[in-house]
């Protein structure tokens, strides 16, 4: 028998309009790209949506258009979060560090409209802008006087484009499995493929991030995200504050440990969310300079692994909790966190790294298994690793414009080898391609990487699997060292022998300056593949 309730459409735009109804005098601070910081609420951040929304109207945009970004976390990006989405349009995130050719590409695939752009990223429009035909208008996310020429480019600037057009905008009532927002992977083999999120995806999971054990927000806490607008919808948290109430804080394009840890404490941050490397270089600032957060209470982590090292710092020599959660562009936001139950709070402090060092549990909503090679699901023991795949309402179905499914009997395959235990706490041991296979057994490049962090002369550490002809692969480790450390290839092997099995001791080590990093703040192990992944004899 049917159920007798209304049938509403779960809309970003219902977000926006709960925010500015029920907490419109909640502050949002957001670092203008030339530096000073703006100030304003949700009311004026809803008033000056509704002005976007007509704007892009006025100059033709309908239903289904597609709006580019590439842009830093700041509050004109969340108005046009809101603006486009809204009303019915795509709002296209794009990652400004991808190769410039696959920025025309996604640009051209999504078919943009118009691109807002920071002013950071006007070489980067000047060099793709003649290959984008199809986009109108490049917008600068800034005043005039901010907005730079770029020769041959027909610039507009976002404080004129919305001037003079009304703050009110009749949102209109869009099915909710309507596209709302379209994100790219990054492509480290071929083309970026397109993550295209409905409004209804989008809401329950801003909704559920809401909870206490996964982000928390209310109207008590102040959150600063770090993890970029342009990936994977900074894990929700611009839908999710609104839904809770909860003050945003915006860092622009300065994500700098000194910067943050300034914005932090200048206005009393309690939640952060970000990468692993954001909280690497905020820690050691914070080391060099004697610092103590006076406000922060947690930092929600994820994209690749917190090493263990850097969770104990956080937790206890700062008093700041750590959760660690797993999601990727096709799961919308975080889809697994970890979190400590009140049994775990009792155990002595390294146990409780160790949980935390696991990417948790499933949020209400999704569902996790793992699976072998012939896709027969293995048993929750903890032990037993396979390929980790996931579904829910917010799950991908198929790629953006693919003709075919991306899903295998219902279920996404995510690319990550993993395990789970029976109390349902899912660890990632690697992704398929970067997990070193040796004389038919694996090693974790993450558990290698994790041992080597904690050392203490090493700042970073990366291993990939090198061919060898005998045993097939064998790790390579990089390190960077700590600035004024002196750490040498025998010392960090021992060292390495003391923390994992004999056969994992990697065969070489080699020293960077630095690691390549990608935009989204990871390793980028394919580059380092390309040049050390030859052969060890
Ligand atoms: P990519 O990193 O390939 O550009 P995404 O940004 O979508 O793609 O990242 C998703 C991937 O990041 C996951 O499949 C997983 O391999 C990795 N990842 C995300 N969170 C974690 C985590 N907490 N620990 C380890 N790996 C993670």
């Amino acid at each position: 028998q049917a159920g007798l309730m209304m049938n509403r459409p779960l809309l970003i735009s219902g977000i926006l309009e709960h925010g500015a109804a029920q907490f419109g005098d909640q502050e949002i601070v957001s670092r203008e790209t030339h530096g000073p910081l703006h100030r304003y609420n949700y009311a004026d951040a809803a008033k000056r949506a509704r002005q976007l929304a007509n704007a892009l109207a006025h100059m033709g945009l309908k239903v289904g258009s597609a709006v580019g970004s590439i842009a830093w976390n700041n509050h004109r990006h969340l108005e046009a979060y809101y603006a486009v989405s809204g009303s019915g349009m795509v709002m296209h995130t794009c990652n400004p560090r991808l190769h410039p050719q696959q920025l025309i590409y996604v640009i051209n695939h999504a078919e943009d409209e118009v691109v807002l752009f920071d002013a950071t990223f006007a070489p980067l429009v000047k060099g793709i802008a003649a290959h984008c035909p199809q986009v109108r208008a490049w917008v600068c996310l800034a005043d005039a006087a901010n907005t730079p020429t770029i020769e041959g480019v027909n610039v507009m600037n976002y404080e004129d484009l919305i001037t003079g057009h009304s703050d009110s905008f009749d949102w209109p009532e869009l099915d909710d499995q309507t596209g709302a927002a379209l994100c790219y992977t990054s492509g480290t083999t071929g083309n970026p493929k397109g993550v295209l999120y409905t409004h209804r995806a989008i809401v329950l999971d801003a909704t559920t991030a809401c909870l206490p054990d996964v982000l928390g927000f209310s109207t008590q806490e102040t959150v600063l995200p770090v993890v970029p607008m342009f990936h994977i919808n900074a894990w929700c948290i611009p839908y999710a504050a609104l839904v809770a109430g909860t003050k945003l804080v915006f860092p622009g394009p300065k994500l700098d440990g000194a910067s943050l840890f300034e914005l932090m404490e200048a206005e009393q941050v309690t939640i952060s969310a970000g990468v692993p490397t954001i909280w690497m270089g905020l820690i050691q600032h914070a080391e060099q300079n004697n610092l103590r957060f006076s406000s922060m209470k947690r930092t929600c982590v994820g994209g690749s692994a917190m090493p263990m090292a850097l969770i104990a710092k956080f937790m206890d020599n700062y008093g700041v909790e750590v959760r660690h959660g797993w999601g990727m562009t096709e799961t919308t936001a975080v889809a697994t966190m970890s979190n400590l139950s009140r049994a775990d709070r009792l155990k002595p402090a390294a146990e409780q790294h160790a949980i935390v060092a696991k990417q948790g549990k499933t949020v209400s909503g999704i569902e996790i298994k793992i699976v072998d090679e012939n896709g027969a699901t293995l048993p929750r023991d903890g032990i037993s690793q396979g390929e980790l795949m996931v579904r829910g309402q917010w799950i991908v179905e198929r790629y953006f414009k693919a003709e075919k499914t991306a899903l295998v009997d219902g279920w996404f395959p995510t690319g990550d080898i993993a395990t789970i235990d029976p109390h349902g706490t899912m660890q990632i041991r690697d992704r398929t391609k970067d997990v070193i296979k040796t004389g038919g057994e694996w090693i974790s490049s993450i558990d290698l990487e994790n041992a080597a962090v904690g050392h203490p002369a090493v700042a970073m550490a990366a291993v990939i699997g090198v061919k060898h002809p005998k045993w097939d692969e064998r790790p390579l480790l990089f390190i960077v060292r700590k600035p004024g450390q002196s750490l040498e290839k025998q010392e960090i092997l021992d060292f390495l022998t003391t923390k994992v099995a004999k056969w994992w001791v990697p065969d070489d080590v080699v020293f960077l300056e630095s690691l390549p990093v990608g935009g989204t703040g990871k390793v980028q192990k394919n580059e380092l593949r390309k040049d050390y992944g030859g052969v060890f004899s």
